[in-house]
C-alpha cells in the first residue's frame, strides 16, 4: 500500500521543503499547519494540542506516516506555549499515532539539545543531552524526543529523530531576516568572538532529503546492523563553517544586489566575554523598557562556541548525503530573499 504522509508544521520553512519534495516525487501528501501559507498541497488547519482536530485529520487523511517538524520559533514564543506545543502537541501527535493505526513517525528536533554552551567539534548521538538546556526551546526539544523514542515499536509504530544545525535556505524567514537588518544598519563589521569556531549550517533542501529517507528507511533498514527505528541521527551539511565567515557570505551576496552601500571597515572585533557582558546589559535595559534586546548572552553564546557534528550515523542508516552544498544555497537564499517586496522584508 502507498504511504500516506502528513507534513505537521507544512507551511514552515523545513515542513513545505518536506511536502513539496514528497508533492513532486508523486506521493499521497498532505499539510496540517495552525496558517495556511500555500496552496498548492491540501492543507488541514489545525493546532496540534487540539486532540479532536488532530484524530479528525488523521482519519480524513488516513494518514500512515507522520512527519512532524512543527514548533514555535527558537526566539519568538512565551515559555508556555513551547510545553504546550513541544510537548503536549508531539504527546497528541503520538498518542493520536497508536490510536489510528499510523506505521511511521518522523520527528525533527535540533542539535541544541546537546548543547550547553561550551565547544562541540565532531560530537555524535552517543554525546548525552545537555544537562544545562540553553533555554526552554532545548528543554521541550529534549522532551519531545524522549515522547517520539519511548513510542517507538508500540502498537507497531516505527519512530525516528532527526537533529538538524542550523537550517537556512529559501523561505527561511529567521536567520535572513537578522542578517539583513544588521547589513543594511551597517553593522556587519561588528564581529564578536575570534571567528575560530566551526558551525554547522545546513541546507534545507538537504534537511528535507534527510526526512523523506528516514520515512522510507524506517520500515526497510540498509542492513539489520543499522536501524533506522528509534534511532537519533544527526543531519548537517557535513561542512562547518567559521561563524563569521558563514554571515559574510551572506553579506557579500547582498552587496551584488546594493552595490556600494558596504564601504570598506576595519573589523571591530569584540572578545567574547565583553560580548557576555554588553549582552547582559541590553538584556537589563530591554527588561526595564519592556522591549526585546537586540543582543543576548544567548546570542553570544551562539555565535562564540563552536558547534559542529558528525553524521556518519545518517550516511550509514539513512544514505543521506548533502548533495547542495552550503555556497550553493547561500545563493539560494539570497536570492529568494531579494525577491521579497521591501515590506515583506522589513
Ligand atoms: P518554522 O517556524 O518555519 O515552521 C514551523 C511551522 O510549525 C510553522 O509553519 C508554524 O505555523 C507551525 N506550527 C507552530 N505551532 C503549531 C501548532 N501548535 N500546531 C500546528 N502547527 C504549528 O520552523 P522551521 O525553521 O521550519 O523548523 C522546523 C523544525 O525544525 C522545528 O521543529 C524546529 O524546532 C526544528 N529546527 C529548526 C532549526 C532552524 O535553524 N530553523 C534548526 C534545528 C531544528
Amino acid at each position: 500500500m502507498p504511504e500516506v504522509y502528513l507534513v505537521v508544521g507544512g507551511s514552515g520553512l523545513l515542513g513545505r521543503h518536506i511536502a513539496k519534495q514528497l508533492h513532486d516525487r508523486g506521493d499521497n501528501v498532505s499539510v496540517l499547519d495552525i496558517v495556511q501559507r500555500y496552496d498548492d498541497i491540501p492543507f488541514h488547519q489545525g493546532d496540534i494540542c487540539d486532540e479532536a482536530t488532530v484524530l479528525s485529520v488523521f482519519k480524513k487523511c488516513g494518514t500512515t506516516c507522520v512527519i512532524h517538524c512543527a514548533s514555535p520559533q527558537a526566539k519568538s514564543a512565551a515559555p508556555e506555549l513551547f510545553w504546550k506545543v513541544n510537548v503536549g502537541g508531539t504527546n497528541t501527535l503520538i498518542s493520536t499515532s497508536i490510536q489510528c493505526g499510523v506505521n511511521k513517525f518522523v520527528y525533527t528536533s535540533s542539535s541544541g539539545v546537546v548543547f550547553d554552551g561550551s565547544d562541540l567539534q565532531n560530537i555524535d548521538e552517543s554525546h548525552p543531552y545537555t544537562r544545562r538546556a540553553l533555554d526552554v526551546y532545548m528543554d521541550t526539544k529534549i522532551q519531545a524526543e524522549k515522547i517520539v523514542l519511548s513510542a517507538n515499536g508500540k502498537d507497531g509504530l516505527l519512530t525516528v529523530v532527526l537533529r538538524p544545525s542550523g537550517i537556512f535556505g529559501p523561505g527561511d524567514r529567521q536567520l535572513i531576516a537578522g542578517l539583513y537588518n544588521t547589513y543594511m544598519t551597517g553593522r556587519t563589521h561588528i564581529q564578536i568572538g575570534n571567528n575560530k569556531n566551526l558551525t554547522d549550517w545546513t541546507a534545507v533542501v538537504n534537511v528535507a532529503d534527510a526526512h523523506i529517507l528516514a520515512a522510507d528507511r524506517l520500515s526497510a533498514p540498509v542492513s539489520p546492523d543499522t536501524p533506522v527505528a528509534g534511532q537519533i541521527f544527526f543531519i548537517t551539511n557535513d561542512d562547518p563553517w567559521y561563524f563569521w565567515d558563514f554571515t559574510n557570505g551572506i553579506w557579500s551576496r547582498l552587496d551584488a544586489y546594493f552595490p556600494g552601500k558596504r564601504q570598506k571597515r576595519k573589523v571591530t572585533i569584540i572578545p567574547r566575554w565583553l560580548g557576555m557582558c554588553l549582552g547582559a546589559i541590553f538584556e537589563f535595559e530591554a527588561w526595564i523598557r519592556g522591549r526585546k534586546p537586540s543582543m543576548t548572552r544567548f546570542t553570544i553564546t551562539f555565535s562564540c562556541a563552536a558547534r559542529w557534528h558528525n553524521i556518519s550515523k545518517a550516511k550509514r542508516a539513512l544514505g543521506y548525503t548533502p548533495h547542495v552544498s552550503v555556497s550553493n544555497e547561500m545563493d539560494e537564499l539570497v536570492k529568494w530573499w531579494m525577491s521579497l517586496d521591501e515590506s515583506e522584508r522589513a
